[in-house]
């Protein structure tokens, strides 16, 4: 197949490094409005390979990453810095051919490009463009999370991990979630206080025993019916949810138990990644140490392995980030 080409306002990017998402799973599934023959991959770092007409800030052989969400650049959402709600938006591996490959094609550089700072490597900076991002943005930017706070986390994969770990260093006490006892492992190693094994158990009679009385801030990071309420029911009274796992309605919508919604004024945030605009703040913690994304990273393969694992990315039993790497 043909490589691809710099749009105008774009570049390439030659792939160093990119993550397997559970939303690679569902674009694979069908779930998402997509044109064959396809590569996914949105979870990407690497090098500017291609400069398109009209870029002022990139050049040949500047290290990036890139938000899955890469705004237009001229919407009044991507002037103010939202670009994650840009009803223009493009997302490489879902609207164009995404980063399982060697070369990608970005849109909108110069609103969407993030340098990588130097202490920080390929594979962990293609950490951040999905999940972690999106797990920082969720508490920081979407609940707001204050120290000594409890925040149960459902879901203890890419994102839940990347949960546990920013609530951790933002001062949080943390519960997660999880039907794998080998991922609450891996959730108890990154500082969550209280695990609970999803096995058929009244997850929310849980967490409210364990946070006496009900959590701060819930984060639903799988994305089904059961986590979503599982979610909202764990929280006490005036708390926040945040819904990050999608929810496609494929099986119809989900039933959302909005009596107790209403009844206990909960707070239902969505988050979509994070803009670039925002990444300043999350580069400095990494670059400190305070957070560290690669520890979240449990295995890297190479692109043939990679297409073997995703058909059954959605039973897969991981306990942290799966990273690709096309060089392999
Ligand atoms: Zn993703
Ligand atoms: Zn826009």
């Amino acid at each position: 197949m043909a490589a691809p080409t710099a749009p105008a306002g774009g570049v390439v990017v030659r792939v160093m490094a990119t993550g397997m998402c559970r939303s690679d799973w569902h674009a694979w599934a069908g779930h998402d409005e997509i044109a064959f023959p396809h590569v996914p991959g949105h979870e990407l770092a690497g090098v500017v390979a291609e400069v398109g007409a009209g870029v002022a800030r990139w050049q040949v052989g500047d290290r990036v990453t890139v938000p899955f969400v890469c705004g237009c650049g001229r919407c009044r959402w991507c002037r103010a810095g939202e670009a994650q709600v840009c009803p223009d938006q493009q997302q490489p591996g879902f609207t164009h051919w995404g980063s399982f490959a060697e070369h990608v094609a970005l849109h909108g550089a110069d609103t969407n490009l993030v340098a990588i700072p130097e202490r920080v490597d390929f594979p962990t900076a293609a950490a951040l463009g999905c999940r972690f991002a999106t797990a920082y943005r969720a508490l920081v930017g979407r609940a707001r999370v204050a120290e000594e706070e409890w925040v149960t986390v459902v879901g203890a994969g890419g994102v839940g991990l990347s949960t546990v770990m920013i609530a951790r260093a933002m001062g949080c006490r943390v519960v997660a979630v999880d039907r794998h006892p080998a991922a609450l492992a891996a959730a108890a190693a990154l500082g969550a206080e209280h695990t609970v094994l999803a096995d058929g158990a009244d997850v929310p009679a849980a967490v409210v025993e364990l946070t006496g009385g009900g959590s701060d801030v819930a984060v639903d990071a799988v994305g089904s019916e059961q986590t979503c309420a599982d979610g909202i029911r764990s929280l006490r009274r005036r708390g926040r949810h945040v819904q990050i796992g999608l929810l496609p309605p494929v099986h119809g919508h989900p039933r959302v138990p909005m009596d107790r919604v209403i009844g206990w004024e909960l707070d239902l945030l969505g988050s979509h990644g994070m803009a670039a605009a925002d990444y300043p703040g999350m580069l400095a913690l990494i670059e400190q140490g305070a957070l560290c994304p690669e520890l979240l990273v449990e295995r890297t393969i190479g692109l043939e392995e990679a297409a073997e694992l995703l058909p059954t990315f959605d039973r897969a039993a991981v306990a942290g980030m799966t990273m690709v790497d096309p060089a392999r």
